[in-house]
């Protein structure tokens, strides 16, 4: 085993989370931070283009490409959970969608999970921390972070269309959905500067940071697991080169490789189920039964119909490709810095509910639901889900071996409760496209193929189509309980100098997507760390 010269932090994963806390910890001089990334160094010019982004899916340099065990739920069905394998993580792959979730979802975490701290007046100013803002005026947004946040530079006239029939469907327009209140209809923002792709490695790694003295930057480098002395991280060793590698850590380990691979590492590194540690032949360092659990992710079904305008899976002639590459590269606009997803709104599925449970996102394209490529015929989607699943599932370790990927084990409608939201999501979208804007330009059902399915036929079609939602969380869950896995600091209870920052410490996944909320978890771990070693 080769030994590389010790820094005080080692962090795990250069993703949303881990590139974040690289830039805030290496702000102190006096600290030698090294980033571990397993993915290549990424933020090329096909990286950084919008429309691209699919193209990094399903491709092994850059994507996990987690597969579940066969579901149930889903007649049996494997699916693939991409994930992005690079410097930037998930924001390097993702849909750039900025969103925060409601004031209610972080005052649960604080009131019901025990995580005193992480109440909405606490986490906004984190929130705003990471913005860099240049959309209109607006108090509930900062100007001075390194994440460049604002309205997306294209927007197909359907988005705004899509606004118009949930108005006319009762919603309300939300005016500012950052300011803790998202129960309506609106526009969306996006991660992006000056329409490019802005994720965690261009935001907190600037040239100018990566040329800190004391930060150091290692990609290609497979971290197999921390080391544990005497119920103190002291290590880590990572696989670099075809070498083995250890580095050690003066100060601090920090666990930010994701909702799947955090879990996964502190296993291998003996911190886990005890039981299942010894099945797996791993030497048990501390039982701590819910590493692993609380695991839960967005079952997504995309409803679409065709339309008689033109949308983005069918601008693909070359003349337009050829038109729009110009315009993005002279003017940084046009169809290559579109966002998927451009708009959403919330459902209730019983009006007397004191939030929405139904989450619903807007997209002006299709897919052929047959090949799974994008459709000859012009039409939008809305991927609608469960705003906040109940179901939970597990990751466990497939073998000792570090090469083997996680067992995924989650039943995506295993949960009776978010099939009967998702049903009755589905029965309002139906009524919902018919009326407003959206209404004339529809053109036919594309999927399903027919109209007024019974919840025998939803379910049917549900369990066959259903996908995920891109949103995995709570594997290493944070609590005020004994049983949680980190404390409201993060620390890993049990284990010293060790502590998870990422997606996986969601106790519960706020009604949103999840990638503003894992910059924010990032900016309060680091604020926390600097306190801590004051
Ligand atoms: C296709 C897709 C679309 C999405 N769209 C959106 C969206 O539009 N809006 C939104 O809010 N959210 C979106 N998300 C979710 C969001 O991107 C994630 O919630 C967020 O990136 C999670 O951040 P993280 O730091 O927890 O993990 P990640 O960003 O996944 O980072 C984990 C990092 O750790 C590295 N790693 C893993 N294992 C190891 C190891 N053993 N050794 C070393 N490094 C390791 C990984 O390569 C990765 O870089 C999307 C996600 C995906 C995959």
């Amino acid at each position: 085993m080769t030994d590389r010269s010790a820094c005080d932090f080692v962090i795990i994963g250069g993703g949303t989370a881990g590139c974040t806390l690289a830039g805030r910890l290496s702000e102190n001089p006096s600290w030698h931070v090294t980033l571990l990334e397993a993915g290549g160094p990424g933020g090329t010019f096909m990286h950084n283009l919008p429309a691209a982004g699919y193209r990094m899916m399903g491709k092994p340099e850059t994507d996990w490409m987690y597969m579940t065990e066969p579901d149930a739920s889903l007649n049996g069905r494997r699916t693939m959970w991409t994930a992005g394998k690079m410097l930037g993580g998930g924001s390097a792959i993702n849909g750039m969608v900025y969103i925060r979730g409601s004031q209610a979802d972080y005052d649960e975490w604080d009131k019901e999970f025990g995580c005193s701290g992480w109440g909405w007046n606490d986490v906004d100013p984190y929130f705003k921390k990471s913005e860099n803002y240049y959309g209109p005026p607006s108090d509930s947004h900062g100007k001075n972070g390194p994440l460049s946040v604002g309205p997306p530079r294209e927007l197909h006239p359907l988005a705004n269309a899509f606004v118009d029939s949930c108005k006319a469907f009762g919603l309300r327009e939300v005016p500012d959905y950052c300011a803790g209140d998202i129960d309506g209809a609106f526009l969306n923002l996006a991660t992006q500067i000056r329409g490019q792709r802005c994720g965690s490695n261009r935001a907190f790694l600037s040239p100018a940071v990566r040329k800190r003295s004391n930060l150091r930057i290692i990609t290609e480098a497979f971290v197999e697991r921390i080391v544990i002395e005497e119920g103190r991280a002291v290590g880590v060793v990572y696989r670099h080169d075809d070498q083995i590698v250890r580095i050690d850590a003066r100060s601090e380990v920090i666990l930010s490789a994701g909702s799947v691979h955090s879990p996964a590492i502190l296993m291998r590194s003996g911190v886990g189920p005890a039981q299942h540690l010894a099945e797996m032949n791993v030497p048990v360092a501390l039982d701590a039964p819910q590493v692993g659990k609380n695991v839960h992710e967005h079952a997504s079904y995309a409803y679409s119909r065709f339309t008689t305008v033109p949308t983005y899976n069918v601008m693909t002639r070359p003349h337009q490709i050829a038109m729009n590459g110009l315009r993005y590269i002279l003017r940084g606009s046009g169809m290559m810095t579109m966002i998927p997803v451009q708009a959403m709104a919330y459902l209730r599925s019983r009006p007397d509910l004191a939030q929405p449970d139904i989450k619903l996102q807007f997209g002006a394209m299709c897919i052929n639901i047959e090949t799974r490529q994008p459709h000859e015929r012009a039409g939008f989607s809305i991927f609608i889900n469960a705003a906040k699943p109940k179901n939970r599932g597990e990751i466990r370790l497939r073998s000792p071996n570090a090469a083997d990927l996680p067992v995924i084990d989650y039943q995506m409608l295993g949960n009776a409760d978010d099939l009967a939201i998702i049903i009755s999501g589905l029965r309002q979208v139906e009524k919902l496209v018919e009326g407003g804007a959206l209404g004339k330009y529809i053109d036919g059902p594309n999927e399903p193929n027919k109209v007024g399915l019974t919840d025998a036929e939803w379910e049917t079609t549900l369990r066959a189509r259903t996908n995920l939602g891109f949103h995995v969380v709570g594997s290493c869950r944070m609590g005020g309980d004994e049983q949680s896995v980190v404390d409201p600091r993060l620390r890993v209870r049990g284990i010293d100098r060790l502590r998870v920052i990422d997606a996986s410490i969601m106790p519960k996944m706020p009604a949103a997507n999840t990638n503003a909320p894992t910059y924010m978890i990032a900016e309060k771990g680091a604020d926390m760390i600097k306190e801590d070693h004051r």
